[in-house]
């Protein structure tokens, strides 16, 4: 599903195409996409509103409104947002069309239908966006608050970082180029990490997240921007349903997939060793 970098780059989209029109209705084709309010009043909330500003928080895309509510959209795996024209109508899987002044129109659909949208009031988004953890592309996201928050956890460091309350934003796409990056085995336990390997994947985090935004998302699938078109970061990717294929560092080993925490996870044992632990410590220590 959209990650950070994917939703940034719809959110930067919006910016530029969309902010500053009004929505003059909104029709829903698909109720399971309204979680909140009922779809009679987001529907209602939605007739005759200026879109002021768009913005990302973790894996929410906000669209804000001259109401004062915030359309807030969480796109699943087969989620897509597309501005007709320049796009073509498209036919399927239609989730919600937000009809803009100038005879313009704002797809959403989904082919997998998982994607969801709330219409909020400044209260509720709040309440919604408090639990999520810093944005890891912010200045305030230092090493120290990884290590301070997650060091003496015993969980595998993968479910962690995937974790939203901890940080925002990294889905498995990037949690396993993250963590390829860094040298460190997914099920490693996280109290196990020594300063050094903290800094590894607090910078890895950064670059790789960084690399997604700068490529415009990564698609595997299903991902598009506004104006439907695929991102770049996919060919950048180094171990994410690589399985099979040689190491990409060149260690001799190949890339596997497996269950880490239920979801499919790619890893090179070669580079990512589950004992790496005590090596380190002694270097860090030394
Ligand atoms: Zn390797």
């Amino acid at each position: 599903m959209p990650e950070l970098p994917e939703v940034e780059t719809i959110k930067e989209d919006l910016r530029e195409l969309v902010v500053g029109s009004t929505i003059e209705a909104a029709e829903v084709l698909d109720p399971a996409l309204v979680e909140q309010p009922s779809v009679e009043e987001f529907t209602r909330r939605l007739g005759d509103v200026r879109i002021t500003g768009a913005r990302r928080r973790a894996k929410h895309l906000i669209v804000e409104l001259d109401s004062g509510d915030a359309l807030v959209f969480q796109l699943k795996i087969g989620g897509q947002l597309l501005l007709v024209p320049p796009v073509e109508e498209p036919r399927t899987a239609l989730m919600l069309v937000l009809y803009l002044d100038g005879g313009r129109r704002l797809f959403l659909r989904d082919q997998t239908g998982f994607t969801r949208a709330r219409l909020l009031d400044p209260e509720e988004l709040k309440a919604r966006l408090s639990p999520l953890g810093p944005e890891p592309l912010e200045e305030g996201f230092a090493v120290e608050y990884l290590r301070e928050t997650l060091g003496s956890r015993r969980a595998q460091i993968k479910p962690l970082i995937l974790d939203q309350k901890v940080v925002s934003g990294v889905g498995n796409i990037y949690a396993d180029e993250i963590l390829f990056d860094a040298r460190l085995h997914p099920r490693r336990k996280a109290n196990t990490l020594s300063d050094a390997e903290w800094r590894v994947l607090y910078e890895a985090i950064r670059k790789n997240l960084a690399a997604g935004v700068e490529h415009r998302g990564t698609t595997v699938r299903l991902y598009r921007d506004v104006l439907n078109r695929p991102g770049e970061h996919q060919n950048y990717l180094r171990v994410f349903e690589k399985h099979g294929e040689r190491c990409p560092e060149g260690c001799k080993g190949e890339v596997v997939q497996e269950k880490v925490s239920g979801r499919p996870t790619h890893l090179c044992p070669g580079c990512q060793r589950l004992s790496g632990g005590e090596e380190e410590q002694r270097l860090t220590f030394a």
